[in-house]
């Protein structure tokens, strides 16, 4: 297969030349395929998860078209908005907007909550070019004045799937409002449930679709396996395989907070070292147990998923969900943190009784059915044989299956947004 390079793609020479320095030579598909859009101007529905490299695929584009049409920002507003829903993924952003523009003479900003919003407004009284932003500051700042999007021309809005998880799109809404209707919008979302496609249509204008394919589909380097066992084995047997040598990283993923919090704290009695990381920790916390993950002083994360998504720490071994997510979408972001850049990883996933049905979505939603791990020490025949027999009742009536899962999900759906 013949291999794009960046080269080719019609970038300024101040961008090239940042894309010599950091080694980037070949595009990735959504970066072949979205920059030349974004380029013209034109309005984008990206269908791509974080790894994909979506963020330089707007980021190099927007950058170069501020840069072109340079003017001096005028205080308190931007000239473009970039969305994220989380403060993990708003600050990734917008170091990316550094790193992309370091050759450039644009000014950047980025707003999250759980922070004081002291040096944020300072930053904004000047004007910026580009915002990064969660929706909730944002909207705080807004009420506040402190920012003004009327001359916003290009609007980012990034997970918009995620967005909806976490209960945003109402936020979504009013911040939309405020743009001015004439401008470039950029869509992104891993999943495209029917409330994503519907909020895509009112606010982008023939928009052009890219489609990039998971890479769960696509890279068989993840190893995966389900782990049935009883509730009361869980901790005991996350404590076994994490003695093995091999687990050097693990991002073990729970359902709540508590759990995440609770769990951390346990493994750490038993000598683990441990973290963990959720909502209810202030953005100090939340860095600081990354930066232990990321170098490597802590062997295991406990996290919800707040972090499933967005995290780019390099060399997680294992991905361990000691509880299946409400989401089987969720599933693919989580063992998405294993298994990059070429890299082998593994995800095991814990299956208790009750979380069989769990187990038949996430199946049904990655197209696979998982090996199970029988010879592990804690394996609960028990819990195995609700699977099978689940999985009969599955087959033999799917259309009723199907439906009842539904309603389940889409009230799990408006409860979970508060526990993680
Ligand atoms: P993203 O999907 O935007 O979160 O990007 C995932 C990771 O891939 C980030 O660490 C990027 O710096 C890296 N990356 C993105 N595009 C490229 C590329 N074309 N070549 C090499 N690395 C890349």
């Amino acid at each position: 297969m013949k291999e794009n390079y960046f080269t080719e793609l019609d970038l300024i020479e101040p961008i090239q030349r940042v894309l010599r320095e950091k080694n980037f030579t070949i595009p990735t598909p959504i970066q072949m395929g979205g920059i030349p859009i974004v380029l013209e101007g034109r309005d984008l529905i990206g269908c791509a998860q974080t790894g994909s490299g979506k963020t330089a695929a707007f980021a190099l584009p927007i950058l170069q078209n501020l840069s072109k049409n340079q003017s001096n920002p005028v205080r308190r507003s931007t000239r473009a908005l970039v969305l994220a829903p989380t403060r993990e993924l708003a600050v990734q952003i917008s170091e990316s907007f550094s790193l992309f523009g370091s050759h450039l003479r644009l000014r950047h900003a980025v707003v999250y909550g759980g922070v004081s919003r002291r040096s944020q407004i300072e930053k904004l009284e000047r004007g910026v070019d580009i915002l990064v932003a969660t929706p909730g500051r944002l909207l705080d700042l807004m009420e506040d004045a402190k920012i003004v999007l009327g001359l916003a021309k290009v609007l980012v809005i990034d997970e918009a799937d995620r967005m909806l998880d976490m209960g945003f799109i109402p936020d979504i809404k009013r911040i939309i409002a405020a743009l001015p209707g004439i401008r470039q919008t950029l869509f992104f979302s891993a999943t495209m449930p029917p409330a994503i496609t519907g909020l895509a249509g009112n606010i982008l204008h023939e928009p052009q679709h890219i489609e990039i394919a998971s890479n769960v589909h696509t890279t068989p380097q993840i190893d995966q396996k389900v782990l049935f066992v009883d509730r009361n084995n869980k901790k005991a047997l996350l404590i076994k395989l994490l003695a093995d040598e091999n687990v050097r990283r693990a991002l073990v993923f729970t359902r709540t907070k508590y759990m995440a919090k609770d769990l951390s704290r346990q493994l750490v009695r038993q000598r683990v070292r441990s973290d963990d990381l959720h909502g209810d920790k202030t953005q100090a916390a939340r860095q600081q147990a990354l930066n232990s993950f990321h170098k490597g002083r802590i062997q295991v994360l406990v996290a919800t998923d707040i972090a499933s998504r967005g995290i780019d720490v390099d060399n997680i071994s294992h991905v361990i969900n000691y509880e299946l997510p409400y989401e089987p979408e969720n599933y693919i972001h989580r063992i998405g943190r294993t298994g990059r850049a070429g890299k082998k990883g593994t995800a095991l996933s814990f299956c208790e009784a009750s979380e069989v049905g769990y187990l038949r979505q996430i199946e049904k939603v990655i197209k696979q059915q998982l090996p199970v791990w029988e010879t592990q020490p804690f394996h609960s025949h028990s819990a195995a044989a609700c699977s099978s027999s689940a999985k009969h009742r599955s087959s033999s009536s799917s259309a009723r299956y199907a439906g009842s899962s539904g309603r389940k999900r889409s009230r799990s759906k408006k409860r979970y947004g508060s526990y993680i």
